[in-house]
């Protein structure tokens, strides 16, 4: 990177942009000091572990902070809650910095708080710490905020490696993104492109055929009984900003494996697939706020699934791939048969989903 160059908003949209400034500057800054860890920075996976606690930390800069189907305060402990869940851990404690603006209502705060509050009884978790700050009127659009948080553990993340043991090797005890192996099947939990499509309709004022809503929800109750229940899961990852086709080129890349997914599987509103057609937009670049991708040994994906569609969160969830070595990176299958690569995108092309 030129050292003249100067932030841009591609520099937070997820996708390649994003990861070469973590790694180039804040990984290359904070990486190799102080305790190790077991998942350590340089990892760079949905969080950290140390010891057998899963930590994390989301800021959430989500432009209008009101959406269809959700709002920032919502999207905040989704964020946090998810990415924790996503190593196979139950989020513990949460603790939340808000930063608010110079005339941001008085009552916009409360339905934002009350919002957060609903949030963590769906999760299960409280906000136990804080801070709260205020700037001068500006372009924050009303608030920004962090959510940090603590995850454990769980019996259900033991009993679910165990499941996988039956069947191969696993060399860590945590749900990671390089853990994926030759013919894992790829679940996708629902879904994609709702939360993108809902916050670009409020940023731009566009009206679709019906209201397209945001899928933002915390998962681990899901997940947890998912890992208890049936196992076989080696890997999880929250498909946001950059949505299906970064989370997959991640894992590919990091699991030196090629993905292979089935463009006829990917399960997508039929709202959603029209509006992006619209916009020129690709379903697949556009995050998601509730969905997971899950890696699962092949010997248990259909009981899997079937167990995910018996959940809310759930309800449409499909196998929609599997991982390969006759290729690199990710390719999709198409509709009339041929293949298409699946690049990892420069960046969500929706501004400020998150
Ligand atoms: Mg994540």
């Amino acid at each position: 990177m030129d050292k003249k160059e100067k932030i841009t908003m591609l520099h937070g949209a997820g996708g390649s942009v994003m990861h070469d400034l973590v790694k180039n500057y804040v990984v290359k800054a904070f990486g190799g000091i102080g305790n190790v860890a077991e998942v350590p920075l340089e990892a760079m996976d949905d969080a950290a572990v140390i010891g057998d606690i899963v930590f994390k930390s989301d800021s959430h800069a989500v432009k209008p902070i009101f959406f269809p189907g959700g709002d920032i305060g919502r999207l905040s402990i989704s964020g946090t809650v998810n990415d924790i869940s996503c190593l196979g851990a139950e989020p513990y404690a949460l603790a939340c910095g808000l930063i608010l603006e110079e005339g941001l209502l008085l009552s916009d705060l409360e339905r934002i708080l009350a919002s957060m509050r609903q949030a963590c009884i769906e999760a299960g978790v409280g906000i136990v710490t804080g801070d709260t700050k205020v700037v001068e009127k500006g372009s924050l659009g009303g608030c920004v905020m962090n959510v940090s948080g603590i995850g454990k553990r769980t019996a259900a993340l033991d009993s679910d490696l165990q499941v996988v043991k039956q069947y191969r090797e696993l060399k860590t005890r945590w749900a990671l993104d390089s853990n994926l192996a030759v013919g894992d099947k790829i679940i996708l939990s629902g879904t994609i492109g709702d939360h993108g499509l809902a916050v670009l309709s409020a940023q731009q004022g566009l009206k679709f055929g019906s209201e397209i809503k945001s899928d933002v929800k915390p998962l681990n109750r899901m997940i947890q009984s998912l890992l208890g229940k049936v196992g076989g899961v080696v890997a999880m990852k929250d498909p946001t900003r950059g949505g299906l086709a970064d989370a997959t080129n991640e894992w590919a890349e990091k699991s030196k494996i090629g993905i292979l997914l089935y463009e006829d599987k990917v399960p997508i509103h039929r709202d959603v697939q029209t509006a992006c057609e619209m916009l020129g937009l690709d379903p697949l670049e556009v995050g998601n706020e509730g969905k997971i991708i899950i890696g699962v040994v092949p010997q248990k994906a259909q009981e899997v699934v079937e167990f995910l569609q018996k959940t809310v969160e759930g309800k449409d969830a499909q196998i929609i791939g599997e991982t390969t070595t006759q290729f690199k990176g990710v390719a999709m299958q198409t509709l009339v048969g041929g293949k298409r690569i699946i690049a990892k995108p420069v960046g969500d092309p929706v501004p400020r989903i998150c």
